[in-house]
């Protein structure tokens, strides 16, 4: 029998405090469905009374599997219950479970609560008791936990047992300003499990040491069962526990895939790259390419005698099979590659080449040559293709752009501001058919990008769901020049990305190579007709 391990996810509360991400309505309610299908346990939605968002996001029930909840202070001191607002908008929540954050050293309970501490576990034991009366599971976090273990481990452990005598479901012990290290956290954790229950004691970490996950672990070795963390990490400062790393690790770490199950099965852990991806799409930010289990270099191997090696035994290179998590391998063309990674990358895009082909060579000393000017096709796996099918003769001349014309013109507007406007023009041959569009542009890049594809003729259903979602420039010292390398990230309506790569003198000539086979490229993979 294995011991269950809950999972909490916090991405709409704590998550919601990273830079810059600020969530609506619409959000919150996608986000805690795809969070609620991926299968955590707790989706804890926000803070109702706080702000219009969070008070009209519970004010209708969610029907989630996961047990959707609303976080809130504890009964505010001097006050009584009823005279609490805060007390009462988290009472009426339409929520399974209220998670109560309340302070646990006594420090602040002085110093930011002007109060006693008898005052301060009073109120935690009142609200408890009122969000059970109400029917609500009840969760308590206990802010700054281990800073006040180390000051006063007597008062911390009572303010946790108030909590759990009381009738919480779960006493969350949080390292709130991320500073404590994993072997006191394992240290501090096992103490407090012998006063409570591990399976009544959570772990809410934060990174601010890089050992947010480190800690949770710590945490689930010295007893505790619940983990609080966020998708990707996302929370304010250095962020929260990424759950996206804890959970393939509870999966498939023996260490705890023997001891523990969790609410989330193989089949859904196949879905942790997309979710992960999915999140940063709908907060428009690149993912990280080297996030860990998910992230695009996670299982790529550059060197080419690694490569060979990986090729006939896979396990030998991987931590784990990059396929559990949705990911995948990936062998990298670059200037140290060997004929190995080249086949081996030919064969995973379905390019089927013998092994003694001439051609083969030609496309290798392409791929060098090309590089030593300044493209980088192991970040530009779009590209890559497309060079090697052109090499190996099978990517059509779907069109050709005879000319474009960008141009950057700074004028006044109407009220006599001051404003800066990039208009494209593009001429295009489909066939035997000319085609002339034009559009403005944030930048030219964008006036460009907007004029060659608003009309490609017969090839335009075909990108229609094209989407840039990432642009980014870098300035090499190539040879003896300067020049610019533009590596263009883009999606489609099916979810998938691909980057490409241009490079050139100029900015515009290098985003019009980047642009061009970002197009050429979905119309290969559309299977469009020449
Ligand atoms: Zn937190």
């Amino acid at each position: 029998m294995k011991e269950r391990l809950y999972l909490f996810d916090t991405t709409l509360r704590d998550g919601a405090q990273t830079n810059g991400v600020d969530f609506t309505l619409a959000d919150k309610v996608a986000i805690a469905q795809m969070l609620d299908a991926f299968g955590l346990d707790y989706i804890e939605g926000g803070y109702p009374g706080a702000n219009p968002t969070d008070t009209q996001l519970f004010s209708d029930p969610r029907k989630l599997d996961a047990r959707f909840t609303a976080f809130g202070m504890t009964r505010r001191p001097g006050r009584s219950l009823s005279n609490d607002p805060g007390i009462a908008a988290l009472l009426e929540a339409e929520a399974d479970a209220i998670c109560f954050v309340a302070k646990a050293w006594d420090y602040h309970v002085r110093v930011a609560l002007e109060t006693t501490p008898e005052e301060n576990l009073a109120s935690i034991r009142d609200s408890v008791r009122a969000a059970k009366a109400r029917g609500r599971e009840v969760l308590v976090d206990c802010e700054h936990f281990f800073d006040g273990y180390k000051a006063s481990a007597d008062y911390a452990l009572a303010c946790a047992r108030a909590a759990y005598e009381e009738g919480a479901r779960w006493v969350v012990l949080c390292d709130t300003n991320g500073g404590t290290l994993p072997h006191e956290v394992e240290a501090i954790v096992g103490e407090v499990a012998k006063k409570i229950p591990g399976d009544h004691i959570g772990i809410h970490a934060h990174n601010d040491t890089e050992q947010a996950v480190a800690n949770s672990l710590a945490a689930v070795r010295a007893g505790a069962r619940q983990i609080q963390g966020t998708i990707n990490g996302l929370g304010e400062r250095c962020g929260n526990a990424n759950l996206v790393s804890i959970i393939p690790t509870l999966k498939l770490k023996p260490e705890f895939a023997e001891k523990f199950e969790i609410g989330i099965s193989d089949a859904k852990l196949k879905n942790l790259a997309h979710l992960s991806h999915t999140l940063d799409e709908m907060l428009n930010r690149a993912p990280d390419r080297h996030a860990p289990y998910v992230g695009v270099s996670a299982f790529a191997t550059k060197a080419g005698i690694h490569a060979s090696a990986i090729v006939k035994e896979p396990a030998t290179y991987e931590h784990v099979d990059p396929e559990t998590v949705g990911n995948r391998r990936r062998l990298l063309v670059s200037d140290q590659s060997g004929r190995s990674n080249l086949l081996a990358e030919l064969e995973r895009i379905g390019i089927a080449v013998e092994k003694e082909d001439p051609r083969l060579v030609r496309l290798l000393d392409e791929v060098k040559e090309r590089e030593a000017l300044g493209y980088a096709y192991e970040a530009a796996d779009a590209s890559f293709e497309l060079l090697a099918r052109r090499t190996l003769g099978a990517v059509p001349d779907y069109f050709n752009v005879e000319r474009f014309d960008v141009n950057v013109e700074q004028r006044y507007n109407a009220v006599g501001k001051r404003v800066t406007v990039s208009m494209a023009v593009v001429k295009v041959k489909v066939g035997s058919e000319t085609l002339i569009s034009a559009a403005e542009g944030d930048g030219p890049v964008h006036a460009l990008d907007l004029a060659l594809r608003k009309d490609l003729g017969k090839y335009q259903q075909y990108i229609e769901g094209l989407d840039l979602t990432d642009y980014r420039v870098r300035i090499l010292n190539a040879g003896t020049e300067a020049v610019t390398r533009v590596l263009i990230e883009s999606q489609d309506e099916t979810g998938e990305r691909w980057t490409t790569v241009g490079v050139s003198s100029n900015i515009i000539d290098a985003s019009f190579q980047a642009l061009m086979d970002s197009i050429v490229y979905k119309l290969v993979r559309s299977g469009a007709p020449a």
